[in-house]
């Protein structure tokens, strides 16, 4: 649907929401513009058009960031447990119920469609629950030295201040995957969002100020001037920690820039996730799981199924099934309630992907559906399938971060295996078959962090989301997750 066939209450709908939500910077629990006065535009990915400005933190803003967070750093880690966790309670009660207003505003800035937005805002709030219960939770332990003559106590600290970085995909968890557990730890923030998508960050900073999160204790920085800005925060001796969620290039490059200050670091980094279909798999289970690992915010997710590695005697049926599925989809902007597929986040996007299918069918691969851009406003791409992939093509190499599967042909579960591991990425793996057995041996195999047998989607608060090799370190969600914002110290106490 153009912009133009938006409904007019829709449109009053959410010009009213884009009017009552933040769009300055949260320093030091105040609302204040850029201090050299700069902005930068939020754009809607379905129609090109500015949805909004917002101001675009400058490196003196940054200083003042650090400086805030610095000094709330020491009662906000005295702050008794069940009220840091009564705070991230009120905060997930608060978001549940402004669940249509965020969800409203992800889709208008990131595109996805509504329904998918729903999802982030329930799978999003969930991390600031899990988190409230696990800030009660934090222990230690007493022991005697094996002489006797001490004991030995361990106690987990906040690590301090830490500076967050996220991407744009998901506005929302990206953010609370972090903020949750940080907080609960009582670690003070410093949020850098994507620029692409600051506005979710600024109304869930509105909703921790709402709630009694203290001052100094979340700061965000949306801003275009990421280099400059994360320089200033990462080279300051007072930060104790860095989290990124954003593609490996940008995280080896945060990884050299953090060694001065040895920082503690989490690395969510980007992925090729394989999605390996064995012959005894129900296929119509695959076909459903594949549709959301591949389709879920247009395949530009981090964990998006990246390359379909189909047992050739099931491989026809399951490409022409997926196909199938994939032409039903109905393209549009995100908002319009029947939208399946919303755009791709920008041009530069767009065109990737394109070249990528190009690369592949003109060295033999064949299209069964889409392939293409899709005229028009807005950045959309048409779901595609492209089957016979030659094993040397971009697109099985590459991150596609679009709606496009390629289907590769295996014959038996180890070269199935050798071709799934043959990545320098390993986030995550799907695998679909009815067997015991391979369900272990396949489990054990893959080299990801994590593996989804016979569904699409690992993602929950409750489980350690991240990564190995190329795809980074750190676990996001779970118990562990608490323990990437939690430093160790031993007392030796004589007796
Ligand atoms: P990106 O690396 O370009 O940007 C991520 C963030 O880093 C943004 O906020 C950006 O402004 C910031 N940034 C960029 N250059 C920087 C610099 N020099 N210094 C400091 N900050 C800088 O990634 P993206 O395009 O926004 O996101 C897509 C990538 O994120 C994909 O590779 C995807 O796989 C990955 N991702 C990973 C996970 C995960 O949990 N592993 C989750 C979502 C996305």
């Amino acid at each position: 649907m153009s912009p133009l066939q938006t409904p007019h209450a829709t449109r009053v709908l959410e010009d009213d929401l884009l009017a009552r939500t933040p769009s300055r910077l949260y320093v030091d629990g105040r609302w204040r513009e850029a201090s050299d006065g700069m902005i930068l535009q939020v754009e809607d990915p379905a129609t090109g058009t500015t949805l909004a400005t917002v101001a675009n933190a400058s490196v003196q803003d940054a200083r003042d960031a650090m400086d805030a967070a610095s000094r709330a750093q020491s009662s906000w880690a005295k702050t008794p447990a069940r009220t840091r966790a009564d705070l991230l309670l009120a905060a997930h009660q608060t978001v549940l119920a402004r669940a249509e207003e965020f969800a409203l505003l992800i889709s208008l800035e990131m595109g996805k469609p509504l329904d998918q937005a729903r999802g982030e805002v329930t799978y999003g709030a969930d991390f600031l629950r899990w988190y409230a219960e696990e800030a009660v939770r934090i222990s230690g332990r007493w022991s005697d030295s094996p002489d006797g003559r001490s004991r030995l106590i361990t106690m987990k600290q906040p690590v301090g201040p830490t500076f967050m970085i996220t991407p744009w995909n998901f506005p929302l968890a990206m953010g609370t995957r972090k903020l949750g557990p940080a907080l609960a730890a009582g670690c003070t923030a410093i949020v850098k969002p994507a620029p692409q998508t600051p506005l979710t960050m600024l109304a869930l900073a509105a909703v921790l100020e709402e709630v009694g999160v203290p001052r100094g204790v979340v700061n965000v920085l949306p801003t275009d001037r990421a280099e400059n800005v994360a320089g200033v925060v990462i080279g300051d001796p007072r930060l104790r920690k860095l989290s990124f969620t954003g593609s490996t290039r940008v995280g080896q490059q945060l990884v050299r820039d953090s060694a001065d200050g040895l920082l503690r670091l989490s690395m969510e980094l980007g992925g090729n996730a394989p999605f390996l279909v064995f012959a005894d798999a129900d296929l119509d289970r695959a076909v459903e799981g594949a549709m959301i690992a591949k389709m879920r915010n247009m395949g530009q997710a981090c964990t998006a199924a990246n390359r379909f590695l189909v047992h050739h005697d099931v491989a026809s049926d399951f490409g022409s099934m997926l196909a199938e599925r994939m032409t039903a989809e109905r393209m549009g902007r995100g908002t319009d309630p029947d939208v399946t597929v919303g755009p791709l986040v920008d041009e530069r996007a767009r065109i990737k992907v394109g070249e990528l299918v190009r690369e592949a069918t003109s060295r033999g691969a064949r299209l069964t559906t889409g392939g293409h851009a899709v005229a028009g406003p807005g950045y959309f791409f048409a779901p595609t399938v492209v089957q016979g992939v030659p094993a040397d093509a971009r697109i099985l190499s590459e991150e596609i971060f679009g709606p496009v599967a390629p289907i590769v042909e295996f014959g038996d579960d180890d070269q199935a295996i050798a071709l799934a591991n043959g990545t320098p990425y390993g986030l995550v793996a799907y695998a679909y078959t009815a067997d015991v057995d391979r369900v272990v041996r396949v489990s054990e195999d893959l080299e990801f962090g994590m593996v989804g047998v016979n569904q699409g989607i690992v993602s929950t608060a409750a489980a350690p989301f991240g990564g190995v090799k190329q795809s980074g370190f750190g676990r996001e969600g779970g118990p562990e997750g608490i323990e990437e914002y939690l430093a160790l110290k031993y007392v030796g106490l004589a007796v």
